[in-house]
């Protein structure tokens, strides 16, 4: 079922508040999966499907490169040695105050939402978010400008997540107002999903309003070229045409975009889009995704064969996000 003619499915708010939340046996039974299985690992990792994300599956296919990423897999609960639940010490780590985290001299980490328009499978902040310390209020706002315009070395702020885009256009319009007039601060750049899971969200009035801080960029996340659906598209249109630049991190996923054939398509597809195909992710040392993993050197065979085939603007760097590192790692 698409209502595509519904005024409701373009609403985001209403997708979320349809979201599917927990998979029963007639939907694994549709989807080819083994109920048991797939029940306890959504107890432990949980699904969130909005109508709009559940109409790209295919049903009876679980090795489908759009349903892997979406649907759990009785996988994600093997241990893999030497793998726990959080590298980057996200939870409990040292924060500059509440809700900001540094890990480079001039960026800073916003935590300013604790939810996503889909679990994905491959998360890196998998199990985390439940424990995340987010931005809420406007004296702990008040409390993170005061530090980062104490600290002037700072001059990019990364806000994030879960996706800040769940918040209301008033909470999230706050935070970049008032992140964008430090005169220090050069990029506010946000990291969200949703023009992947949630195109909708990006509705003409945000994009035109964040476009107007002149300081606003979009990191976002696309995997297969499938994602890049019409809705997907135009929502990308309507941030570039907002004067917004805006930037793919792909995570490289076993079953997802693991050959050459599909990273291709997918970085054309995102330059035939004005998305700039910016990094390619290895898989983090994080537990719940050990399906999704491809070593190292199956990445750098990849990434090899890709350059030979894509132009320097549509080639995006092949990197590691290692626990302790200065800076993202090329492979
Ligand atoms: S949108 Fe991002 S933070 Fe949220 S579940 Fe997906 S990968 Fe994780």
């Amino acid at each position: 079922m698409h209502p595509n003619n519904d005024k409701t499915w373009h609403d985001w708010r209403w997708q979320i508040r349809h979201a599917i939340r927990s998979l029963d046996r007639d939907f694994c039974v549709l989807f080819g999966l083994d109920f048991q299985r797939i029940d306890a690992v959504q107890r432990r990792y949980p699904v969130f499907l909005t109508p709009y994300a559940a109409a790209q599956l295919t049903p009876c296919s679980p090795e489908d490169p759009i349903n892997r990423q979406m649907l759990p897999h009785p996988d994600e609960l093997r241990e893999e040695p030497g793998i726990g639940p959080d590298p980057f010490s996200e939870t409990g780590g040292a924060a500059c105050c509440f809700g900001l985290k540094q890990r480079f001299p001039d960026r800073v980490l916003v935590m300013a939402s604790a939810a996503c328009a889909m679990r994905c499978r491959h998360c890196t902040r998998k199990g985390l978010l439940a424990q995340a310390e987010v931005i809420r209020t406007p004296e702990q706002l008040r409390t993170a400008i005061e530090w980062v315009s104490a600290h002037p070395r700072v001059r990019e702020i990364l806000i994030s997540g879960g996706d800040p885009l769940l918040l209301s256009d008033a909470k999230l319009l706050a935070i970049v107002r008032a992140f964008a007039a430090l005169p220090q601060i050069d990029a506010v750049r946000i990291g969200t999903r949703v023009l992947s899971t949630l195109p909708m969200r990006i509705t003409p009035r945000l994009a035109t309003a964040l476009g107007k801080f002149k300081k606003v960029w979009i990191n976002t996340q696309f995997n297969h070229v499938r994602e890049l659906t019409p809705e997907a598209c135009a929502a990308c249109a309507r941030l570039v045409e907002a004067g917004i630049p805006v930037s793919n991190q792909s995570v490289l996923l076993k079953g997802v975009n693991d050959t050459v054939e599909a990273l291709f398509d997918l970085c054309a597809g995102l330059q035939r889009n004005r998305v700039r195909p910016y990094y390619v992710f290895l898989c983090d040392p994080v537990s719940g995704i050990a399906p999704y993993r491809v070593p190292l050197r199956a990445a750098k065979a990849l990434e090899r064969e890709l350059v030979i085939r894509l132009g320097g603007l549509a080639m995006p760097r092949f990197v590691a996000d290692i626990p302790g590192a200065p800076r993202k790692t090329p492979i």
